[in-house]
């Protein structure tokens, strides 16, 4: 459809769409035209702006309100994009969605459709729209960002060279920075408190069980971050995953949290911050968490004070490809918050989720993953994707565990 190869129209200007927008500058051999909208469209000029320094690369810039699906299609029509990458948030997937297929673009987001006002992130309102994705051919990939994203990578690269089967899962995501705040989250504040205020989930023997959020906690020594503790929650990968492995018996995903922004978020929560029920204040309805997060520093401007890494990767069990037994391998990414910001301008939680975007974008563009319908990461061949990682500033790294893990 679009006049350059490789034109690009993301959505979104928080700090994944910036790590994303510059990564995709620094392949303009991919990424031949990027074009940037987003609700404000200061934020985008700034990234522009960034980017144009950095990289040379010109990046145009439009604002829009994503949710007004006619305004998206118009200017989708008038960038005639390749592909429309979705780095705005999950509410705004499936008006994006919709105007894709009415232009008959192809499709990709970092984040599963939530509506505003329940917390439950799920896949099956997206995935309903298969059938339409593959009649108009066109393709949606779904979730390429870390986690979910690269973790689906990583699990299907061990399922294809390591493990015949995997029986047990665990994903060990920790964030070792240090903001410097007393309490700020890494990625949009609203999104990100919803995720850990609801009930853990975990797969196993075939159904989801449910426990309290945060009810679960184990200290776990990460490699170049030091002892964490860990929380049980649920992911929305672990929906992915059950359904593409069917042979798991156990799944489970981990987020580190330290003892500082449990106590803010147990206090918020007490108070009342982080309902998403509107309420009314000075005759207006407002939404307590939205307000909170309108308060809280926004993850884009973290970056400059942000020291430590990330290390996130999955522990997976099962029986070996070389028919040697039961084998435990862990695979994983370390990421320097410094370093990302010194690349990008951004912290490493946005680093991490910009760069898998890119790739996905890339994999898509390149013809090296295609399909017509809505995909999720694990449906594809893992490894151009991780070759991609290890050239582009997410080096995975895999060992042999002595055996499954013990807790
Ligand atoms: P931010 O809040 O920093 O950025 C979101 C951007 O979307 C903002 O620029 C915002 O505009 C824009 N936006 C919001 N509503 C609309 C709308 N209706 N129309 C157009 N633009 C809109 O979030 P992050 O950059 O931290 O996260 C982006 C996405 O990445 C989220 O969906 C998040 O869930 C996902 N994510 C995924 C991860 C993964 O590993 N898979 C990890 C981390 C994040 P404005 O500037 O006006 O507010």
């Amino acid at each position: 459809m679009s006049t350059v190869p490789g034109t690009v129209l993301v959505i979104g200007a928080g700090g994944v769409s910036s790590v994303c927008v510059h990564k995709m500058a620094m392949n303009a051999d991919i990424f031949g035209a990027i074009h940037l909208a987003s609700r404000t469209k200061s934020k985008c000029d700034d990234i522009a702006a960034s980017v144009k320094d950095r990289t040379g690369q010109d990046v145009a810039t439009y604002e829009i309100d994503a949710e007004e699906v006619p305004a998206m299609v118009n200017l989708i029509r008038k960038i005639q994009p390749s592909l429309v990458v979705n780095l705005a948030l999950p509410y705004q997937d499936l008006p994006i969605m919709d105007a894709c297929l009415e232009t008959g673009v192809s499709y990709l987001d970092t984040a599963n459709y939530e509506p505003k006002d329940e917390a439950k992130f799920e896949y099956h309102w997206q995935w309903a729209y298969h059938d339409r994705f593959k009649d108009a051919g066109i393709m949606a990939l779904l979730g390429s960002g870390f986690d979910p994203g690269v973790t689906s990578v990583f699990t299907m690269w061990l399922k294809k060279h390591k493990l015949k089967t995997i029986r047990q899962l665990d994903i060990l995501d920790c964030n070792g920075g240090d903001h410097g705040q007393a309490f700020a989250t890494n990625f949009n504040p609203e999104i990100n408190i919803r995720e850990i205020t609801a009930n853990a989930r975990h797969w196993e023997n075939g159904e989801f069980v449910e426990t309290p959020p945060l009810s679960k906690k184990v200290e776990f020594d990460f490699e170049a971050v030091g002892p964490k503790n860990m929380y049980m929650m649920y992911h929305e990968e672990l929906e992915s995953l059950s359904k593409f492995i069917p042979e798991l018996e156990r799944a489970r995903f981990w987020m580190t949290f330290g003892d500082e922004y449990i106590k803010h978020l147990t206090v918020l929560q007490n108070v009342g911050m982080t309902g998403i029920e509107p309420i009314k204040y000075q005759g207006k309805e407002i939404i307590p968490l939205q307000f909170l997060a309108a308060v809280l520093p926004k993850p884009e401007t973290l970056g400059e004070t942000t020291t430590g890494n990330t290390n996130i990767g999955c522990i997976a069990t099962g029986e070996a490809l070389d028919g040697s037994g039961e084998k435990t391998f862990y695979i994983n990414n370390i990421c320097s918050h410094e370093a990302a910001y010194e690349e990008t301008g951004n912290q490493g939680v946005s680093y991490t989720t910009g760069v898998p975007a890119m790739i996905g974008s890339a994999m898509m563009l390149q013809g090296k993953w295609t399909g017509d319908g809505v995909f999720n990461m694990e449906q594809f061949d893992p490894d151009p994707f991780m070759e991609m990682l290890n050239a582009h500033g997410l080096p995975w790294n895999v060992k042999e565990l002595d055996g499954p893990v013990e807790f």
